[in-house]
């Protein structure tokens, strides 16, 4: 648990905001009371850290199963269909609950230090992984997984699954770092009567809705094949788009019409660049979603098929793939790509207490080395929005902060034990990968 009661004012030599007006300060001052921002400003001679350096809002990873760093390299190079089926569903039928509290601490610290401060994650034993999550100092929206399939019996039919989200909810109700939502996997994962169920206790709630939608175009013909009609078109249906926050993750097999619908139901959008690419789904339409005023996030989806938690990779990508698909250098400009891991990711998950360094927003803050070569030249202020997305990359963040506690310190996690995490979770993946049960 945080208690930062507190106040600090974090002097630095630029200060991105990412604010409406992409201000931008040199030097800035960033003032923290109780893990609250309270005011940013250009130094007023009051005193203060002088951390120097570039200090932005943490990076919000819209997508992921943090706990797959468990499946890291597993099944490398098979098809999706042979790599579910045989290496990742079998490996997970076999985890338990402290497999998944040590894949989710090793992928904390390869979050933080890579200065993602908020994930959205899914996963099997989400009570576990949030505790792991919250006492690595991670916030999370951790969404509680509804599947109907095999292997997930052990969790209760998939009703008992969409009524256990409300009891952890309950669970984490004090903890700042932790909100629990609710995740349907999938059109092809729950039956419709799932679906309608989550989406009523999302609304009963005030949960945010995650689900996966349109990743493969077999997953598309296969859904029109069995009910006629899209993804979305099926979940505008069944009231799942009524729900007030729903986030959708990959929508990569999107027409007009089932664009038209996200932008008219201010359905948001996880974009997982890097995950679509090596598992060969597709390019998603990210310009058609812009141009409709839709929310789009950018994410790293899990480890397990990406194979990193690196953020900023996946920020470079996207505007990459969005230009490659458009032919048009004009597609996503910098500032665009940077808001789409801060402040427009904050808002895909309905969180306008996040993304932004202004007063009233959560304390989650990042430093960045300016000494890294790839920050120089700096001609103009705004050429740091540019090599922030273009040239450098996680390498430079030396420092986190998240609720105002300082979890990241000269490049090091102050609140994980990496070389432990990373021997706990070398030991569990070889018994995962061991034909015994
Ligand atoms: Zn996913």
């Amino acid at each position: 648990m945080v208690t930062a009661a507190d106040t600090f004012r974090l002097w630095a030599d630029v200060v991105v905001t990412m604010d409406g007006d992409d201000r931008i300060l040199t030097p800035g001052v960033v003032e923290v009371t109780g893990g609250t921002i309270t005011r940013v400003s250009p130094p007023d001679g009051g005193p203060v850290e002088r951390v120097g350096g570039l200090v932005m809002p943490g990076l919000v990873d819209s997508h992921c199963h943090s706990p797959m760093t468990l499946l890291r390299g597993a099944g490398e190079g098979l098809p999706l269909g042979r790599w579910l089926t045989e290496v990742m569903w079998p490996r997970e039928a076999r985890m338990g609950p402290d497999d998944v509290r040590w894949g989710m601490t090793l992928a904390a610290a390869e979050l933080l230090t890579g200065g993602v401060t908020t994930t959205c994650e899914m996963y099997l034993y989400s009570e576990h992984l949030a505790q792991a999550a919250s006492a690595a100092g991670l916030r999370s929206v951790v969404c509680a997984p509804v599947v109907d399939a095999p292997g997930w019996e052990r969790f209760g039919t998939w009703a008992e699954q969409a009524e256990a989200a409300v009891a952890l909810a309950d669970t984490f109700a004090d903890d700042p770092l932790i909100e629990v939502g609710i995740a349907p996997h999938s059109a092809y994962a729950v039956p419709l009567e799932g679906l309608e169920l989550a989406a009523s206790i999302a609304s009963e709630h005030g949960m945010l809705l995650h689900t996966h939608v349109a990743e493969t175009r077999d997953e598309d013909a296969g859904l029109r094949e069995r009910y006629g009609r899209s993804v979305p078109r099926l979940l505008a249906d069944h009231g799942v788009l009524d729900v007030d926050r729903v986030l959708a993750a990959h929508c990569v097999w999107m027409d007009d019409d089932d664009l038209d619908l996200w932008a008219a139901h201010g359905v948001a959008v996880a974009h997982c660049p890097q995950s679509n690419a090596k598992l060969a789904s597709g390019i998603a339409p990210v310009a058609d979603m812009l141009r409709r005023g839709i929310t789009v996030a950018i994410a790293t989806d899990g480890p397990a098929s990406n194979n990193n938690l690196d953020l900023w990779e996946e920020m470079r990508l996207a505007p990459m793939l969005a230009r490659l698909r458009s032919l048009d250098a004009q597609t996503i400009d910098a500032a665009q790509a940077l808001a789409m891991v801060t402040r427009d990711a904050a808002a895909a998950l309905g969180r306008d207490d996040l993304g932004v360094l202004e007063p009233g927003r959560r304390a989650d803050l990042i430093r960045l080395d300016l000494g890294d070569p790839a920050f120089a030249p700096v001609v103009e202020p705004v050429d740091v929005i540019s090599h922030l997305v273009w040239s450098a990359g996680s390498r430079a963040v030396t420092d986190v902060w998240v609720e105002g506690r300082r979890v990241v310190s000269d490049r090091r996690c102050l609140t994980v034990d990496v070389d432990e995490a990373r021997r706990e979770v070398t030991a569990r993946a070889a018994r995962l990968a061991s034909e015994a049960t």
